[in-house]
């Protein structure tokens, strides 16, 4: 059995009241690991050791080609533990061994193009007026809270840490309760990478205790989020005290949006990799899939035709196409969802139970599951299910699918479907979404800025928008004729 301790101060923690969690694997629901449960006070003592450290200089005041080669070392030293992260993260998510994996290798990848980029001759220099000589530059902006969620543990954790450390903050880390193996084996190799002491602090513990205490507090200087809309919510106001700077990744209800003159089985294979993969845990998922009418039908039969052939199972199990859902409490959620869909009218296409043979019966697996026959307010239509759930829309013309596309409080992602390139590019140019993809879905790289409009968040992950949100902007202005400034008279 795994004890997972937090990371302060250069130095392993227990829970000072000596509380655990128990750490279950998905996939038959037995205790994987003991969690030292953090508190309020530990939280504290995470954020005065990152305070201290950023002050002090230690980190920040390095030339950024010496943080550098630290993240080139610790890109090195993940590709070369891929297996045994690979592995973990399968355990604690329940994620197949093949989507664990990718995640392994941008996490490297991350890693690597923070390491590059922090590289790059960077700011402006300009004439001013009166002989000023201006530059423009930017610097760390602090102490930085990092919170994430259970669906992606290490590489949302990574998303954040990378440019974070790139641009010379210091850190500290608050993994999902229920997801938290990952993040300590990346401290380990944090640790064997020779970070100093109190540059990257882990936490771990629940979001009323150590994750509201990062939002709250006057010491930490900025909070990158990512997790459900409601809590970004919650975080933003207790950020507010000391006015910290914000970014929020929050959740999503993405239109796939099918066009008739379509290849079927293209967008067929698509329509299910875009809301299957991950269990449908995934934020940017293609939940609702919006064909145009007159191929409804034959779209949908070929739908379920395919759905019902996805081999579900543990994600150690090469076989295995699609894993459990993370933990009993989020899978009851998602089959309330599916009652919910049935009450309120919609017809099930296929799926819609929890899958209880003798292999599966004690983890947390659900059926692929398709509704259609929707009308556009259901709550199964507006709301994140967050699982495998498709729901099916109809459209009449591009106007109308351009409508529902955006007619949620969301605008995380959408895709669009058609042979038409005029077409694709303006139906994509007005959908309301900060990912979009045509022709295809998922597909993400670190160069590529990610986040949402409207209530799907604030900021952007990834690329130089990535780097800047962990930067403040500073002016210096240098005067070159240095003599009285004559505003008043002697
Ligand atoms: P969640 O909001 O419940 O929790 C996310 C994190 O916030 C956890 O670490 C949790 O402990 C912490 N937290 C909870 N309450 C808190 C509080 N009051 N103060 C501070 N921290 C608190 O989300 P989840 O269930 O772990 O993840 C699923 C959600 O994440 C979905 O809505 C999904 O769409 C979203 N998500 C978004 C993105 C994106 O990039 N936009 C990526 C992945 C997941």
């Amino acid at each position: 059995m795994m004890q997972l301790n937090m990371y302060i101060d250069g130095q392993w923690t227990d829970s000072k009241e000596y509380k655990q969690r128990d750490i279950l694997n998905p996939a038959n629901g037995e205790i994987i690991a003991k969690a030292s449960e953090g508190t309020v006070e530990e939280a504290k003592n995470a954020i005065a050791a990152a305070r201290r450290t950023f002050d002090e200089g230690t980190w920040p005041d390095m030339a950024p080609a010496e943080r550098s080669a630290f993240l080139y070392r610790i890109a090195s030293e993940i590709e070369a533990h891929h297996n045994e992260l690979t592995k973990l993260e399968t355990l604690d998510n329940g994620k197949t061994h093949a989507e664990a994996g990718y995640d392994v290798s941008d996490v490297a990848d991350c890693f690597r193009y923070y390491a590059g980029l922090i590289r790059q001759p960077d700011g402006q220099a300009y004439d001013g007026p009166d002989q000023i000589q201006t530059m423009v530059v930017h610097e760390p902006i602090g102490v930085c809270g990092l919170i994430v969620p259970w669906n992606f543990p290490l590489l949302m954790s990574v998303w954040k840490m990378a440019p974070a450390l790139a641009a010379g903050n210091t850190i500290v880390l608050k993994p999902s309760e229920v997801t938290p193996v990952t993040a300590v084996k990346l401290f380990e190799i944090f640790e064997a990478a020779g970070l100093p002491k109190g540059a990257a602090n882990l936490l771990l513990g629940s979001g009323a205790a150590v994750g509201n205490e990062l939002a709250e507090s006057h010491q930490v200087d900025k909070i990158s989020f990512t997790g459900g809309t409601e809590t970004g919510r919650t975080i933003m106001k207790a950020a507010s005290g000391n006015l910290k700077k914000i970014s929020l990744e929050l959740g999503g209800k993405s239109p796939n949006i099918v066009f008739a003159d379509t290849d079927l089985e293209t967008a067929v294979d698509y329509a299910l990799y875009g809301i299957f993969f991950g269990a449908g845990q995934v934020c940017s998922s293609g939940s609702r899939i919006l064909v145009e009418e007159c191929i409804h039908d034959q779209f949908v039969e070929r739908f379920v035709e395919r759905a019902k052939k996805i081999n579900v199972g543990p994600g150690n199990d090469s076989q295995s196409e699609m894993g459990p859902l993370v933990i009993e409490d989020h899978m009851n959620k998602v089959l309330s969802y599916i009652a919910l869909g049935k009450e309120e009218g919609a017809r099930l296409l296929c799926g819609g139970y929890r899958i209880e043979t003798d292999a599966l019966r004690d983890g947390f697996f659900v059926e692929p599951t398709a509704f259609t026959d929707t009308t556009e307010n259901m709550k199964i239509v507006q709301e994140e299910i967050f699982g495998p759930v498709a729901v099916f829309q109809t459209f009449s013309d591009e106007k109308d699918a351009i409508r529902l596309a955006n007619n949620t409080d969301y605008g995380l992602a959408g895709s669009v479907f058609t042979r038409d390139g005029s077409k694709a590019l303006r139906v994509i140019k007005k959908v309301r979404a900060g990912i979009t993809w045509v022709n295809t879905y998922h597909t993400s790289f670190s160069e590529s800025p990610w986040g949402g409009y409207k209530q799907s968040g604030i900021g952007r992950g990834l690329g130089t928008y990535g780097l800047e949100e962990f930067q403040e902007v500073k002016q210096i202005n240098i005067s070159q004729q240095v003599e009285p400034a004559g505003w008043f008279s002697e």
